[in-house]
């Protein structure tokens, strides 16, 4: 598939993919949508940025248009890419006013999503947990469910979700079409999708794709105590927006006060503040309020914003394969990025961890100009 022209695709949703400004389909959009369309099942390995979104969001309005009264289901691990793919979803609903599109998350009042629900849904966007609540207290059913997705589905399980996925899986029809994207595919994502898809169709969009174009990496070799300044420098040497990852909540919000006090404009975004808080925060960044975002590894996924310039990881993540979700937030919608890691003496093995990772995974390392350089 070359054009979204090729699909014949409903005129209300090819206008609104036009008024994206959607020309081309990326690659991952070019092989699955037309095997989801088909309605057979797909286990794709996607990277970050790679349009994956539209990817399922395309097929799945397509099919609700075509069987009024079914429903679909897309689970994601974060509140903040739950929002993301409701807004993708909107979008493409733009000229369909009868698909409503509900956002079922964890952490904010039940009662609008009570409302929402009470006026009938056909996609619902949701983090496990809350789902699991709708479903005991059957605010919510599935049972003219057609499609599930589960998007970040490596993501979900490392955050713990295992539990709340089986439970969801009992309340859905025998007969349906499962889409499982996965940034990685370790064993346990495999087991899982050996549970849950049947014969599925395999992709793997591992090459460099015309979305994920350009990240330099490179990487500094600092003392803990010198991060704070070698920070500020970085900044001050930079230019665009800068997405800072902090280890834990306490870090987070110490490197942004320090920075807030030499004037820098920064917001935090971690799992110890309010929704309220975390939308603010995104919303000042994303409209470039605020230069500078500082967060845990809660914003590593799902933050699509098109100008951030640069990833700096202040601390090194604990699972090697969130480098990848982190330094995926740059060169996002075709742009270009660069991510810089601080490396302390105690996280080596840390690093080594994520070269290690990055060696088997070529695809994701697009231009590793110096991102191995040797310890100094
Ligand atoms: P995703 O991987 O779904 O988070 O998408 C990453 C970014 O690519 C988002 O900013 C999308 O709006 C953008 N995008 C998705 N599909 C296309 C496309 N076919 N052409 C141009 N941009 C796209």
């Amino acid at each position: 598939m070359k054009s979204f022209n090729e699909l014949n695709l409903h005129p209300a949703l090819a206008k609104a993919i036009t008024g994206m400004s959607f020309t081309t389909p990326t690659p991952i959009q070019a092989q699955a949508i037309p095997i989801a369309l088909k309605r057979n099942d797909i286990l794709a390995c996607a990277q970050t940025g790679s349009g994956k979104t539209a990817a399922f969001a395309i097929p799945i309005l397509s099919h609700l248009l075509e069987e009024p009264g079914s429903m679909a289901l897309v689970l994601v691990p974060t509140r903040e890419l739950s929002s993301q793919v409701t807004e993708v979803f909107r979008q493409l609903a733009l000229h369909l006013p009868m698909i409503r599109v509900v956002s079922l998350i964890g952490g904010v009042s039940m009662q609008p999503q009570l409302r929402a629900l009470s006026k009938g849904y056909h996609v619902i966007v949701a983090t496990p947990g809350r789902l699991v609540d709708h479903l005991e207290r059957k605010s919510a059913t599935l049972k003219n469910l057609k499609t599930v997705t589960l998007d970040e589905a490596d993501r979900m399980l490392d955050m713990g979700f295992a539990p709340q996925l089986k439970q969801i899986f009992r309340h859905l029809p025998e007969k349906r079409q499962t889409l499982l994207f996965s940034a990685t595919l370790p064993n346990h994502i495999q087991d899982l999708a050996r549970n849950l898809l049947v014969k599925p169709e395999r992709i793997t969009i591992g090459a460099v794709s015309s979305a994920v174009p350009t990240i330099q990496q490179a990487s500094k070799h600092v003392g803990q105590t010198e991060k704070n300044n070698t920070i500020l420098d970085e900044i001050n040497g930079r230019e665009g927006s800068i997405l800072i990852f902090g280890r834990t909540q306490r870090r987070v919000d110490r490197l942004a006060r320090y920075l807030e006090s030499y004037g820098v404009d920064t917001g935090r975004i971690h799992g110890g503040r309010t929704q309220g808080q975390r939308n603010r925060a995104l919303e000042e960044f994303k409209t470039e309020k605020t230069r500078v975002l500082v967060a845990t590894d809660i914003a590593a996924r799902g933050i699509d914003i098109d100008h951030v310039a640069h990833v700096i990881n202040y601390d090194l993540p604990q699972v090697p394969e969130d480098y990848i979700h982190r330094i995926g937030r740059t060169a996002r919608a075709g742009r270009k990025g660069e991510a810089l890691s601080l490396i302390s003496p105690e996280e080596k093995p840390l690093w080594k961890e994520i070269e290690k990772l990055l060696k088997t995974k070529p695809g994701t390392v697009v231009q590793a100009r110096q991102a191995f350089q040797p310890a100094q």
